[in-house]
């Protein structure tokens, strides 16, 4: 198959979707890889490390997606791009279709065969292809805590681990899962006093044996919200509830109760956010306050780090890439989990929810 790499257009995006290390699995099992110029500068690769790794160099995305048989992308198609896109090639990125009606009437018009990465489950029902970008999220989320609680950015002034004698900070995390864990994990390198609250009991007793003690946990009550913001310097919002938005967990009232120049860090803002005063933000301007709280709501924030998010992403995503390229549509019919991938095809929405969201016929 010819594998096609356009350069990422949307604003502020700096991920690639096939990393030079990934290129040169696809040149191995065969396949040609046809990378637009460029498309690698934002991870700082350039087009001679692509062509080291076997591909070749394109001009312009025109060019890419004339020749591709399948398109390799990171973000959703922008209107240039899905005008580009055909039947019978097939498109593997994010697309987020359900709150975008405009690009799935752009690929349903296209014709075009689309495997989303958000909807690719796993034997374990999670979605391997979103996954490591809560990991980076939730990584980040302690260091942008950390600067933001120093006093020149008008924080608490307070080291995040303190030093001997001194107390550490204490961070909050709401919600244990992929964003939480890791938010908790990072914390607690940093020597910092750490609490998870989760509704799940199950998902609670799993961290309490991964931390061993080096954080608490506790059920997810008002009561505990309520106490827990109170003597928080940090709090991070990694809430999920599956196909809905987040649920407004911390009041304004509440933040009334919390110390000054405490953090707020709502990871979960791209689901609309778990605090009552987030809106979301961005690198440029990431943070404002409210009620003396400092509050960090960065919707896209993998963006900060593209070359660690670019290769985590290829990680998750080259498995399953490989699959398409090697088999084509018949992968789709090896493998159930990649299959649940499968958002467009031949004009129709295969996708349940967002034929739905859409409403759509599926
Ligand atoms: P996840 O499903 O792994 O974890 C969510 C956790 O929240 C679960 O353990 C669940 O039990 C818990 N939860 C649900 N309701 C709760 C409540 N009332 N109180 C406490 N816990 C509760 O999800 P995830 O991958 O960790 O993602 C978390 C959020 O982060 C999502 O909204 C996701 O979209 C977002 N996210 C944002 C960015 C960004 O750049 N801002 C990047 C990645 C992920």
């Amino acid at each position: 198959m010819l594998v096609g790499v356009p350069k990422e257009i949307k604003n502020h995006e700096y991920r690639v979707g096939l990393v030079p290390g990934s290129v040169r699995e696809y040149v191995q099992n065969g396949h040609e890889v046809l990378v637009e110029t460029g498309a690698g500068a934002g991870i700082k690769a350039s087009d001679a490390d692509y062509v080291a790794a076997g591909a070749k160099i394109a001009p312009d995305a025109k060019t890419v997606f004339e020749k591709a048989d399948m398109i390799v992308k990171v973000k959703e198609p922008q209107p240039t791009e899905w005008a580009q896109l055909r039947e019978g090639q097939l498109l593997y990125t994010y697309l987020h279709l359900a709150p975008d009606p405009d690009q799935a009437r752009g690929l349903i018009e296209s014709g075009v065969t689309a495997v989303a990465y958000e909807t690719v489950t796993d034997a374990y029902g999670g979605l391997p292809l979103l996954a490591p970008m809560s990991e980076v999220a939730g990584r980040l989320s302690i260091q942008a805590a950390a600067y933001a609680l120093t006093a020149h950015q008008g924080g608490r002034g307070l080291l995040m681990g303190g030093v001997p004698g001194v107390l550490p900070a204490k961070v909050l995390v709401i919600g244990g899962g992929v964003v939480g864990t890791h938010a908790a994990r990072m914390a607690v390198g940093l020597g910092a006093d750490v609490t998870i609250l989760d509704r799940s009991n199950r998902r609670l007793a799993e961290l309490d044996e991964l931390f061993e003690g080096r954080a608490k946990t506790r059920y997810s009550t008002y009561e505990a919200l309520d106490e827990e913001t109170d003597v928080a310097d940090v709090v991070v919002g990694a809430v999920l509830i599956p196909g809905a938005s987040a649920p407004k967990l911390v009041t304004r009232e509440m933040l009334k109760g919390m110390k000054e120049g405490s953090v707020l860090v709502d990871v979960a803002i791209d689901q609309g956010g778990c605090f009552e005063t987030s809106h979301a933000t961005t690198h440029a301007d990431p943070t404002y306050v409210v009620e003396n709280v400092i509050h960090y709501c960065v919707a896209n924030m993998p963006g900060a780090v593209p070359l660690t998010s670019s290769h985590a992403l290829n990680n998750a995503t080259l498995g399953f890439g490989l699959q398409l390229a090697n088999r084509g549509l018949e992968a789709l019919k090896d493998n159930a989990h990649l299959q649940d991938g499968l958002n467009i095809h031949k004009g129709k929405v295969t996708y349940k929810a967002v034929a739905e969201a859409l409403g759509v016929d599926y």
